[in-house]
C-alpha cells in the first residue's frame, strides 16, 4: 500500500484536539515521517450572527484571532509543526479543510469525530461535512464517547 506522503489535522483546539493529534502523530510516524500540517479555522462571526447583532464586532473579532493564533502556535509546537505548516484561516470548517488540502497536496486529512458543533450527533457535523466530496482519505478520531 502507498504511503501517506502529507498528513493535514484540523483542529477545533478544544481539550479533544490532543487526541485527534497524537493520532496523526502516530501515522506520521508509521508513513516514514510524512509531512505533518495543521490548520484552525476561524468562524466569523458575521456568518455566525449576521445582522442579528448591531454592533460592530470587529474589536472582538481580532482578540478570537489573537488568541487562536497563540494557542495553534503551541499546539503546532507539540507536534514539531514549523510556522509555514500552521494554517489560521477565516471561513466555515469543512469549506476551509478542504480547500487547504487541495492547496497543499494533503493525502489524508486527520479530524475528530466530535467538537463543539457534534455531541449530540453520531458523527459530528465538521467530521460529517469533511468527509462529503473531501479530495483526500479522512480519518476521523474517535473522541469525545
Ligand atoms: P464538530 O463538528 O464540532 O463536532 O467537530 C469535529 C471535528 O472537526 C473536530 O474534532 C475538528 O477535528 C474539526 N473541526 C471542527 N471545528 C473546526 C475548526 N473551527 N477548525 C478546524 N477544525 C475543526
Amino acid at each position: 500500500m502507498n504511503e501517506y506522503k502529507h498528513i493535514l489535522t484540523a483542529v477545533d483546539l478544544t481539550e479533544e484536539s490532543h487526541l485527534v493529534a497524537q493520532r496523526a502523530c502516530a501515522l506520521q510516524r508509521a508513513n516514514a515521517n510524512a509531512k505533518l500540517s495543521c490548520l484552525h479555522v476561524i468562524e466569523p462571526l458575521s456568518l455566525a450572527y449576521g445582522g442579528d447583532i448591531p454592533m460592530d464586532l470587529s474589536n472582538i473579532q481580532e482578540q478570537i484571532q489573537e488568541t487562536a493564533k497563540l494557542h495553534l502556535a503551541e499546539f503546532a509546537k507539540t507536534l514539531n509543526i514549523q510556522t509555514q505548516d500552521q494554517h489560521l484561516i477565516f471561513g466555515r470548517p469543512e469549506t476551509e479543510i478542504h480547500t487547504l488540502a487541495n492547496q497543499i497536496g494533503a493525502d489524508l486529512i486527520v479530524v475528530g469525530s466530535h467538537g463543539r458543533h457534534g455531541l449530540a450527533l453520531l458523527l459530528g457535523s465538521t467530521a460529517n461535512g469533511v468527509l462529503h466530496g473531501a479530495p483526500c482519505d479522512v480519518l476521523a478520531v474517535r473522541v469525545g464517547n
